[in-house]
């Protein structure tokens, strides 16, 4: 177990890591592979159930850690693929029950070339199709995929899950832990968990929503689970402009405001690059940052609206309470 800093951070359970090294990837197979999209949408994301029985990682995996995805083939350079990652979407006992089955949630990455030093070829604009990503969205049932891992021992739920509340943020496939993590609160064998949470989902457009009929399923059934989206680019009913994730949590801090006090409560912070410094500002504006980030003293008597934004993430860190996970 990982020491608590304060009576209120979480005791993180053991994880075992790197079962399955990159110089010996375990085999799975490919038990389905469907969209996951709420909509129609320019963005193409997939749920991936892949079988890895009677490997080193059945069983030996949790939720919040991720594994390794070694793509068959070669890189420009004659090498092999390295290893990407990409967040386990299920709990600890699996899609299966048996911890026999994993799953993530695989979006394509698909863009127009653009030169990323200066040495590239600097007029090219051809189609630039990620290796791994579309790799895995193009697998079929009974396609074989190398794994390594599990990788990962932060961004985890609590060893006593109902000694905490939650607030799950996510943009985009950061949603995967959350999808494994709600499983696990919601669906647990000895019964559900009856703590707080609040799930908060990101996305440019509602159809770009992921697993949203589940989530609002656990809505309807479950009176602890809260379901939110914030659509950052669609004009809202009452003419309102679009909102990210803070936005929410900003907009709502009359609800959110008591979680954010009670010594109980858990952030967790998932998906893309830059989305926590929006979240930790509002977190100082409303005087409720103390118990999550640590901010530098020289920062102390600054207006939190006012901090440099890209300097925001040296001088604000997250305490054992938020976690992040952001790529
Ligand atoms: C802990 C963790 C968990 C993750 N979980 C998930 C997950 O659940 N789902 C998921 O989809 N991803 C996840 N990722 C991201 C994933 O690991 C890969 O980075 C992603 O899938 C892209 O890999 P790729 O092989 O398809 O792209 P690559 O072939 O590796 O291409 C991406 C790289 O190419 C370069 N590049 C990008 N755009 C361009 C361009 N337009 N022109 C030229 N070069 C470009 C950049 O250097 C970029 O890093 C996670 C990452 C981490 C660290």
């Amino acid at each position: 177990m990982s020491n608590p800093t304060t009576t209120s951070d979480p005791i993180l359970p053991e994880v075992k890591m790197n079962l399955a090294p990159p110089s010996a990837p375990i085999t799975g197979r490919v038990v389905s592979n469907d969209m996951c999209l709420k909509g129609k949408s320019n963005s193409y994301v997939r749920h991936t159930e892949i079988d890895i029985t009677g490997t080193a990682i059945a069983g030996n995996f949790i939720v919040g850690q991720s594994f390794g995805v070694i793509a068959p083939g070669v890189d420009e350079k004659g090498k092999p693929h390295k290893v990407r990652l990409y967040s386990i979407a299920c709990p600890k006992w699996g899609e299966d029950g048996q911890g026999n089955v994993i799953s993530t949630t695989p979006k394509r990455v698909l863009e127009e070339y653009k030169p990323q030093k200066k040495t590239d070829d600097q007029i090219r604009h051809t189609l630039f199709i990620g290796v791994c990503s579309n790799f895995l969205c193009d697998l079929n049932p009974g396609d074989e995929v190398q794994i390594t891992g599990p990788a990962g021992r932060r961004f985890l739920l609590p060893a006593n899950t109902a000694d905490h509340d939650y607030i799950f943020l996510a943009t985009g496939t950061g949603i995967a832990p959350f999808r494994g993590m709600v499983k696990e609160l919601l669906e647990n064998p000895e019964g559900p968990c009856k703590s707080q949470i609040h799930l908060v989902m990101g996305a440019p457009y509602d159809t770009d929503l992921l697993y949203d009929e589940l989530f609002a399923d656990f809505a309807t059934k479950h009176d602890n689970f809260h379901y939110h989206t914030a659509i950052s680019r669609e004009i809202r009913p009452d003419g309102s402009r679009g909102i990210y994730t803070h936005h929410c949590i900003d907009e709502k801090i009359e609800t959110f405001r008591p979680l954010l006090e009670n010594e109980r409560t858990l952030i967790y912070i998932c998906g893309i690059q830059g989305m926590q410094t929006g979240l930790y500002q509002v977190l100082a504006t409303n005087g409720l940052s103390d118990a999550y980030l640590t901010i530098a003293d020289d920062w102390a008597d600054l207006n939190p609206k006012d901090w440099p934004w890209a300097e925001i993430k040296r001088n604000v860190r997250p305490t054992p309470r938020c976690m992040v996970e952001v790529y």
